[in-house]
This record gives structure tokens, sequence and C-alpha cells, in this order.
């Protein structure tokens, strides 16, 4: 498109509209004159009331405009020197508190699902069930997130690395089996019931109690790594996996520096299915799940 071209024909046109409303304007004033001269005074009232209605509208449409700004009337400075709520609200860091507790609620109303605290305070829902996927290790995972966790894995192999599926679900009955033995096992030391329940603490979950039982929780780890002892998580399949898991929907469940807030420091390769939405936030402002939950609260 020729614009040198274009804005030339605006232009002549431009003054070519300005000489004919000069001519008009001319006319009309020779003709107001010649009126008036002649004793008839309609021409002047009509054109006293045309330029009086002319300059309202112009006023009318400059209060709209100044209201739609932030202008504020000599009233409002008066009134706003006590500290109102809304005044509260302008405090920078408070108002992106509150657009972050937004955020996050929206966040939460779309991926409820997989959103949800399981732990010794918030035991699972009795019956709870989902369809599963059975893995290649013969490990079940919730079926509804297997496409991103196979993606993730396959871009971690793109990556160079190779892991290793410690655990993913586990039935509440196993769990059972698991936290009755590690009981059994201070038992066996000489404590009595309670004392080795509190001995065992956190390091195996009471049954119902534990995030493998939704199927939305699966420990990773390099392939490398033999067991607990052994993990250190410096390791590269470890590190990509903290660092990418977000992308695929995941979280690190209890990282190194949230350990004051999970409580649980021995389980850092545990990852947990929140969503993508969901875990981008979460990975954006340094939440962890608990955080999360309380800031929809
Ligand atoms: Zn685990």
């Amino acid at each position: 498109m020729d614009f040198k071209g274009l804005w030339t024909t605006i232009k002549k046109n431009a003054i070519h509209l300005f000489k004919k409303a000069r001519k008009a304007i001319k006319r009309y004033i020779r003709k107001l004159v010649k009126h008036t001269k002649a004793g008839d005074y309609s021409v002047l009232i009509y054109t006293i009331f045309a330029l009086v209605a002319l300059i309202l509208i112009i006023v009318m449409f400059a209060n709209i405009f100044s209201l739609g700004g932030k202008k504020k009337s000599t009233l409002d400075i008066t009134t706003t020197e006590v500290a109102t709520p809304a005044d509260v609200t302008e405090d920078p860091q408070i108002a992106a508190q509150m657009a972050l507790k937004q955020q996050a609620m929206d966040i939460y109303s779309r991926n409820k699902d997989f959103i949800f605290l399981v732990d010794e305070n918030h035991p699972l829902a009795e019956g709870y069930s989902f369809e599963h996927h059975t893995l290649n290790c013969g490990l079940d995972i919730d079926k509804r997130i297997y496409n991103d966790f196979s993606e993730m894995l396959n871009a971690c192999n793109m990556a160079g690395y190779e892991y290793n599926i410690i655990n993913a679900y586990i039935d509440k009955a196993t769990q059972t089996e698991l936290y009755n033995s590690a009981v059994a096992h201070y038992v066996d030391q000489g404590l009595l019931e309670e004392e080795a329940q509190a001995q065992v603490g956190k390091s195996v979950d009471k049954p119902g109690c534990s995030e493998h039982e939704t199927g939305l929780a699966i420990d990773l780890t390099d392939v490398e790594v033999l067991g607990e002892e052994d993990y250190k998580s410096t390791r590269g399949t470890d590190q990509w996996l903290m660092n990418n898991c977000h992308k695929y929907g995941f979280i690190n469940r209890y990282p190194a520096n949230k350990v004051s807030v999970t409580g649980v420091s021995d389980e850092q390769w545990q990852f947990r299915y929140v969503g993508r939405e969901a875990a981008e936030f979460m990975a954006a402002n340094n939440l962890s799940l608990e955080e999360f939950m309380e800031l929809v609260q």
C-alpha cells in the first residue's frame, strides 16, 4: 500500500474541506449581518441558541471523560484524609496479596479434583476411588494423570536422564500393613504401642492418611538411587524432575526448603499431581500444597 500517496490525498481533501467550510461560514455571517441590519433578528437568535447548545454539549462531554479518569474533586480530597478500607487496598503489597489469592481461588475452583490435602489431619474421604491405570512397572496411578505423567517421563528421557518409579498408588490395606509393621518394629524394641506410633510419626503415614492412596502421588528418583539412605536429590534426574515437573502438572511435594511447612523431610522424591495450571502457579510463587490451600481458605 502506498502510504505516502494516501497521506497526500487525505491532506488535499482536508484542505479542500476546510476551504469549503470557511466559505460557508463567511456566507452565513454575511446573511446574518444582512438580516439583522434589515431588522430581522430571527437568524441572530437562532445563531445564539445554536452556539449555547454547542457549548453545553462540549462541557457535558468534557465532564463525562474526566469522571472516567481518577480525577478527585476537592470534596474527595478532604474525606480521604481518614483511612478507609478502599485506601488499604491501595497498599501495593496488600493489593498484590489479594490478587494472588484471587488467582489461586480461580485455579482451585477449576482443578478441585486434584487439589486437596491428604495427611494426618486430612484423612482421605471414606470410599475415595478413581479409575486406575497400570503402568509398565506394575504400579497403578489415577488414569486422569497418565498422559501428563508419561509426557513428563518422556521429556526426562529426552533430556538424557533415566528415572526409576519407586512408588505410586498404595491401597489402604497395604498402607495399613506398612504402618502396623513400622509400629511393631518399635514395640519389639520395648516401646508401648502409643510410644511406637509416636516414633513412627510421619515416616510412615497412618492408613487413610497417605497421599499415595489417591493415585496422584508418585515417588520418582534417578535410576541409580538404591534406597532412602542413598537419596541425595542432587543427581541429574532428580534435579531435572524438580525443575521441570510443574510443566506437566506435578509439584515436588516435600522439597527441602518447605520442611517447616510440610513437616516431611525424608520424601523429597515424592511428586504430586495437581494439574498444569495449579503446578505452574505454585512453582512460580514458591508455594507448597499446604501454603496453596491456606491461600484459598
Ligand atoms: Zn511417597
